[in-house]
């Protein structure tokens, strides 16, 4: 479906500031150049995307008013409300600059826009563009959350210790540990966010990166409440394979190293691009890997630990006790990595994208969430699709390594294995000539076509 003979209208994208949303963004607008759309990627002067990954979309920066404090405070929910004030009026003077130098044919069609980053619904409003949300979490995040204030208003929050491991009321298989939600209760930002993030506003669709083989029911029950389409149209990453858009740069080395791996023998860890665990955590993970003898490809990227900066934070002797059998590097080719044959499970933060990648390579996975709908998407891995097992307890070396092994040796692992890989198989049918992504996609690109 690649239009022939040029361009004929631009879409405007704005993605919020973190990796894990300026992925699928990339991976969209990668989508929709291939369709004959041109790119525009709009974003903030923090964190701004490397334009070299993708020479075929223009990049336009504007300012943020972050501090130094803001950036490095590691508080995302507040640095996120702060772009929402600071961004709304540079976005909208950057966009009626675009409009008023636009060239006939290059026209821009629609704005869209992360769901975190709703500053920009208003300035499309004002130039009469059309807007359009992209979710970037799962549809289970988008209604654990919109249960959040219905039990505020109940009186359960904030959560207190005796009822975490308890079922929460009408929102089954949830216990209330699994919510999406610090246990000191929500924060006013946090509350904002979530009305923010689930109201569509006066856009005119949302499209999803999820699809039916795995969220069916939740999204159905999600576009009873909406007035406008819901195009569930990911994996996204499988749809775009080529779209790069890491802010760290990345080490493929590490490839070479899974090339003289046994298939399926490798452990590969990382908690994404914001997770941190304190050191006692990292020291008792090390140790637990390095025990259960199985070779690990991790990530330990600078950051990974609560409040430290420094790259040393392995616990001493460890590079030298494991040898040959661990793989370390500062950031990977991610999914460079889970399609290896070499790669048989996956410790994760659970992070929406890195879940989405796992499942499509059929790596089954340790879940260790850290936060927010980290907990949601570890509880569904574990408890609904069987596909990981999730560590519920405080890290120690012994229960670390019953894990791994529980995973790459144990039988309890090959079944997770065989599930995650019937899941691969699914997504494929999904994105696949007539699948239900693959379907939404088409009635999505006809939408924008229409506007
Ligand atoms: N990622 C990567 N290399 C790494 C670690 C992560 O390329 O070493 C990518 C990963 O493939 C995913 C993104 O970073 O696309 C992380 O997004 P996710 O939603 O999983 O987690 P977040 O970073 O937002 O917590």
């Amino acid at each position: 479906m690649v239009e022939q003979g040029g361009r004929h209208s631009r879409v405007v994208l704005v993605p919020c500031s973190f990796q894990g949303h300026i992925t699928p963004m990339c991976q969209l607008g990668t989508i929709l150049y291939s369709k004959g759309f041109s790119i525009t990627v709009v974003h903030t002067q923090f964190n701004s995307p490397n334009p070299s990954n993708n020479p075929e979309f223009k990049f336009q920066a504007i300012p943020d008013g972050l501090s130094d404090h803001d950036i490095s405070s590691g508080n995302i929910l507040g640095t996120i409300a702060l772009l929402n004030v600071n961004c709304e009026v540079p976005f909208k003077e950057c966009l009626a600059q675009m409009v008023k130098q636009q060239d006939p044919g290059d026209e821009i069609v629609c704005v869209i826009y992360d769901e975190m980053m709703f500053f920009s619904e208003s300035a499309a409003n004002q130039l009469k563009l059309k807007s359009i949300i992209l979710r970037t979490t799962s549809a289970a995040a988008c209604i654990s959350r919109l249960a959040l204030l219905r039990l505020k208003a109940e009186g359960y929050i904030p959560l207190q210790d005796p009822m975490m491991q308890e079922p929460v009321p009408r929102l089954h298989p949830y216990r209330f540990k699994d919510l999406p939600i610090s246990q000191l209760g929500i924060t006013e930002n946090y509350l904002q966010l979530i009305i923010n993030s689930y109201n569509t506003r006066t856009s005119s669709a949302v499209i999803w990166n999820t699809m039916d083989c795995l969220e069916q029911s939740l999204l159905a029950q999600i576009q009873q409440q909406y007035q406008v389409p819901i195009f569930p149209i990911g994996p996204l990453h499988k749809l775009s394979p080529t779209s790069s858009s890491s802010l760290l740069m990345v080490d493929t080395n590490c490839i070479t190293w899974l090339d003289r791996q046994a298939p399926n023998s490798v452990i590969y860890v990382s908690s994404g691009s914001v997770a941190s665990m304190d050191k006692k955590e990292l020291v008792e993970m090390a140790w637990g890997l390095a025990n259960s003898k199985q070779p690990f490809l991790w990530v330990v990227r600078p950051g990974s630990v609560n409040g430290s900066e420094e790259i040393e934070v392995l616990p001493e002797g460890f590079k030298e006790a494991v040898g040959g059998t661990g793989c370390i590097v500062k950031w990977a080719p991610q999914k460079e990595v889970l399609s290896h044959d070499a790669v048989g499970g996956f410790w994760t933060h659970c992070g929406w994208n890195s879940t989405l990648e796992s499942i499509s390579e059929g790596v089954p996975m340790i879940c260790r969430p850290c936060f927010g709908d980290q907990r949601v998407n570890a509880m569904y891995v574990s408890r609904v699709w069987r596909i990981g097992l999730q560590l519920e307890n405080e890290l120690e070396r012994g229960e670390t390594e019953k894990a791994v092994r529980r995973l790459m040796v144990d039988k309890e692992g090959e079944e997770m294995r065989q599930r995650t890989k019937n899941f691969k198989e699914e997504v494929k049918l999904c994105i696949g000539e007539g699948g239900s992504s693959y379907n939404s996609m088409n009635n999505f690109l006809e939408l924008i076509k229409s506007i």
